[in-house]
Order: C-alpha cells, then structure tokens, then sequence
C-alpha cells in the first residue's frame, strides 16, 4: 500500500503534510525513495539547524548511547553539569532546567515566573497573571493553548482558566498598560515563528526590558524557533542587547536527532523550583545532555551564527530580487525568511505544492505565509541552487 494512505489509515490527522514521503537525508538534502532529492528549507521549523545526520552529532550519540543514556534525575551524571554550565555561559544568565520538547520548556517558565510571583514579589494566591502577544505560538499543551488566539489551536480544548492577558505583538506600550500589581511575567517571541516570522519594530525587546524593570516584572523569552543562531545571533535578544530573565529553547538544541529543551533564568527566578516541584522522566539525561552539548560546540565551531546572518542576508536579498505577481512581502532576520503571499491571487500551500515539485522542501503558515529556514550549515551555492527553483515557482502564474 501507498505509503501516504497507509499512514492516512491510523494516523490522527492534527497534520496535514505534504505530498512526500522521505526516505533519507543528509545535510541539507532530503530523498524519496525514487532518489528524488529535495533542498530542506524547513529545517523541521528549526529542529534540523544543524543539518541532517551531522556526523558528529551521531558519532556522539552512537557512542553515548552504548555508555549511558536514560537515568533519570534521580541521579547524577558526568554530563548535565558541561552541558547547563555552556548554556548558561552562551546566555549570559545563571542556571538551567533541562527538558525535552519546547511546549514542557514553556511550561517550566510558566511554573517558575508564577511561583516567583508568589514567593518573591508576593501577589495574593492565585491571582498572578502573565502578558503575552496576540498570534502567539508557545506549543500544544493545553495550558499553552489557552492563550492562543488561533481558533484551530485552542477551540473546544478548554475549560481555560485565564492568568493570561494577551495584546498586540511589537507593542511595548500595550505591555505597559495591560500590567497590574498581579503581572508576574512578560513571555514572548522575540520574532513570532508559527503567526508567519512576524519581526516587531526595531528596539521592541529594550523597550519591553525597559517596561518589565519598571514594574517588577519578568521579561521571558521563548526562543525555541529563533534561539541558537536561526536570527544570525546566537539568541535573538542578543540583537537589542539586552538580557532577559528567563529564556526557553528548543529545537535545534536537539541537534536534530533527539528532542531536548531547556528554561534557562536567573538563579533569583530558578530557585523558585525545590525538590519535586518539577521534572520530567527524560529531561536531562545522559544522552540529551551529551547531544545538547554536541549542538552546542557544532554552533560555535562551524561558525554557524556568522553563517546564518550572512547567509540570510544574501537569501533575502535574492528573493526580494524575485519579480512575482503574488508576492508582497519578504521579511526575516539570519537564515529565517517569511515570504507573504496575495491571498487574492493565491494561496501559500498551493505555492509549497509547486515548489516541492521542483525540488524545495517549504511549509506555508496561515494560509498567506511561506517560509525559507533551511539548515545553517547550507552553503551559498546551495541557496543559490534553490532560489533559481523558486524564481521559476514564484515567475509563474499560479492558480
Ligand atoms: C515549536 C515551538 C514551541 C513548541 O515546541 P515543541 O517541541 O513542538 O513542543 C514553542 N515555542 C516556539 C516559539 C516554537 O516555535
């Protein structure tokens, strides 16, 4: 049977892929099983920075999962300190809290800043509220849904129980006038990944570090998407010169091969957390902290983050240089570009569904957004050999 019917068969339809099935990949390349090869420029939404299959992240995962790999916190390892002692030296900020997939990092920063909210800044039981941006994206689970504004994340999921106040993203005098004597925290997306790589006004994240100073407030960032040189800085804050006082990562940090996360804050805001007030079976083990730190030193030697803010610009560049009837807009920082489309002439998935033809490997979101974020390690004559296949998609009329 068909694979794609096959999977269709049993397989809840919360996704809705595209026409492939893979059957390899390496780097940035990806194949059927027809030898079709595709350019990834979805990078699994910034999972696979790293490309697919880094030799050293499998040489270090091959050789750490015959030593030691699952144990639980109720030990220690060799290997959770290096890996947190990095994160903690790249962020600027003081510990960390390993998890393993973004959504469980989001509420590990949910948890810490309303604890900090009782225990330190002393907001009465219960009533401590959180201040997020419209067109959020933070994960699934349904706490995190709850303050969606996307009907297809967060209908029929609830009951929800507030202690969330959205308003409008790239605005840091709404955050101003929508924090109470109850706010604890400020959590955002430095770029908004999922709304469409939706970039504020420039000095939106001083102005904010500004607010949340004035008011005793925690600046929390969730950079699972832009973290980790996606933005062309190792973290996107980086580009505002600020530091915020908690931080989420993700994806990449996995190097591409197992899910491994962090919340990564100040030691004021970390030691909310005491002996079983949080955890996870997996979080930390042996082998995501060995993968974790594998990614890691790959960033730095392979000079991805310099790579990812040259190479982006050089994307943009040619993509803005694109004559198309539907185009409107082409937006991003580093290798992480969003490319608007006119509804009216057509639509985002119709224009994936033409570029997987031609070899490119995409993901519209919302209808009116493609987006080009393919592995750091791309080389410039890679791009070069997806943008003649985008020019001919984007050169065409398509209906
Ligand atoms: C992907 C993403 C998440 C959720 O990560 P999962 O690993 O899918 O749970 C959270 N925040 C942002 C900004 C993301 O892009």
């Amino acid at each position: 049977m068909d694979s794609i019917v096959r999977e269709k068969i049993v397989t809840a339809a919360n996704y809705d892929p595209l026409p492939v099935v893979l059957h390899e990949a390496k780097g940035v390349w990806a194949s059927d099983r027809a030898g079709k090869r595709y350019l990834d420029m979805m990078s699994a939404y910034s999972a696979v920075s790293l490309g697919h299959g880094h030799p050293r992240i499998l040489a270090a995962m091959a050789d750490q999962a015959a030593r030691l790999a699952v144990t639980s916190r109720a030990y220690h390892t060799e290997l959770l300190g290096p890996f947190l002692e990095t994160l903690v030296s790249l962020t600027g900020l003081e510990m960390a809290l390993p998890m393993n997939t973004g959504a469980e990092a989001v509420e590990t920063a949910i948890k810490a800043a309303r604890r900090w909210g009782y225990r330190v800044k002393n907001i009465s039981k219960d009533r401590a509220q959180i201040i997020v941006a419209e067109n959020n994206f933070h994960g699934r689970t349904t706490t995190i849904v709850g303050f969606s504004s996307d009907p297809s994340y967060r209908d029929d999921f609830g009951p929800y129980d507030g202690g969330f106040r959205s308003v409008p993203f790239g605005d840091a005098q709404a955050v101003a006038e929508a924090i109470t004597p109850e706010t604890c925290a400020v959590l955002i997306e430095p770029i908004q990944g999922e709304a469409g790589i939706v970039v504020p006004p420039d000095g939106y994240l001083r102005d904010l570090r500004a607010v949340c100073d004035r008011h005793n407030v925690l600046l929390i960032l969730d950079e699972v998407q832009s973290g980790l040189g996606r933005t062309g800085r190792w973290f996107a804050y980086q580009h505002d010169g600020i530091l915020p006082d908690g931080l989420i990562l993700g994806k990449a940090l996995g190097g591409g091969v197992y899910p491994v996360s962090a919340f990564v804050a100040t030691r004021e805001v970390m030691a909310v957390f005491t002996p079983g007030s949080h955890g996870s079976t997996f979080g930390g083990n042996a082998l995501a902290a060995r993968i974790g730190s594998e990614a890691l030193a790959i960033i730095a030697d392979e000079n991805l983050v310099e790579r990812s803010a040259a190479l982006g610009q050089y994307m943009k560049d040619r993509l803005r240089g694109i004559r198309s009837n539907f185009v409107t807009d082409v937006r991003g920082k580093g290798l992480w570009v969003g490319v608007e489309v006119d509804p009216a002439v057509v639509s985002a998935r119709l224009v994936c569904d033409a570029l997987l033809a031609e070899g490119i490997l995409s993901k519209d979101t919302h209808g009116t957004v493609l987006r080009f974020a393919p592995p750091l390690t791309i080389t410039r004559e890679e791009i070069d050999w997806g943008m003649e296949r985008v020019e001919r998609v984007f050169g065409r009329a398509l209906h």
